[in-house]
């Protein structure tokens, strides 16, 4: 479904240019829950921004994305922005969530289905309706702003948003990193829940590999911009071979 090959990333800043991915090789398969693991500073953002063509000011790029087989690197703004929150929906890292904390729920669910579809109010209603049942958040809460809502969810209300238009993909940016312990399980299960029920493949990126391993088919490891292991779950908590990949299985506390 979405193929990376040989993806080099750099910024240049004043004190030089800054190789943050370099030559990283990914993929993801129809149906599966890819995990994509790493340390603070890694590239993790990077790398799904860079496949999702945020933020691109003072990045350049080499290497290969495509997705359901169409090269997407170099596709033109508009063309991507179509791809996005379509084909692909995206839960941004929460420091920077997406959410307007000001707008209405309803105005920004109505916004977004507006951009790709033309369904009428009915319609709109009745998708937004569903999908925050689907996500746990009372569909009447929908004329409230994300200020209202708790973190965890304002987490749900974003998962929501990220499938209102039912993508062929989710990538979820460290989508359980700001809350506590026992809201990070829902959270994950129910992403779990909601990419297994419309049948979404998924990239959820953390530096929590036990909690993301919970519901990850296959585990990508990274380090300092390099992918140094992939496997299957199973391959990566039993048998892990980079340093880096046993130093954080030995610090499950
Ligand atoms: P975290 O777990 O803290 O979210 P991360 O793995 O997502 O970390 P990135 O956000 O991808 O890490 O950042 C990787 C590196 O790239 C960092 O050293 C960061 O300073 C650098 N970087 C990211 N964006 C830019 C930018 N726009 N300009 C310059 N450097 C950047
Ligand atoms: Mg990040």
């Amino acid at each position: 479904l979405l193929d990376v090959q040989g993806l080099t990333v750099n910024f240049s800043t004043k004190e030089g240019i800054h190789y943050v991915l370099k030559n990283v090789d990914f993929n993801i398969n129809k149906g599966e829950i890819v995990g994509l693991i790493g340390e603070s500073g890694s590239g993790k953002s990077t790398l799904a921004m860079t496949i999702l063509d945020i933020n691109s000011r003072s990045r350049e790029m080499s290497g290969n994305i495509s997705f359901s087989g169409e090269k997407i690197d170099n596709i033109k703004k508009e063309k991507m922005r179509q791809l996005r929150g379509k084909r692909i929906g995206f839960v941004p890292q929460s420091s920077m969530n997406a959410l307007n904390p000001l707008v209405k729920i309803k105005s920004q669910f109505f916004e977004s289905i507006k951009a790709h579809t033309n369904m009428s109010r009915e319609e709109m209603l009745s998708l937004t309706t569903r999908s925050l049942e689907m996500v746990g958040i009372t569909p009447s809460r929908m004329n409230s702003c994300p200020y209202e809502f708790s973190g965890g969810q304002r987490q749900r209300i974003m998962i929501a948003l990220s499938m209102l238009l039912s993508p062929e993909l989710i990538i979820a940016d460290e989508p359980t990193t700001a809350l506590d312990a026992t809201v990070q399980l829902k959270i994950i299960e129910l992403l779990k829940n909601v990419v297994q029920q419309k049948q979404t493949s998924m990239l959820v990126i953390s530096h929590d590999l036990h909690t993301i391993s919970k519901i990850c088919d296959r585990i990508y490891i990274m380090y300092a911009g390099r992918i140094v292991e992939t496997g299957t779950r199973d391959e990566i908590l039993n048998n892990p071979v980079h340093p880096y990949t046993q130093k954080l299985l030995a610090s499950r506390l």
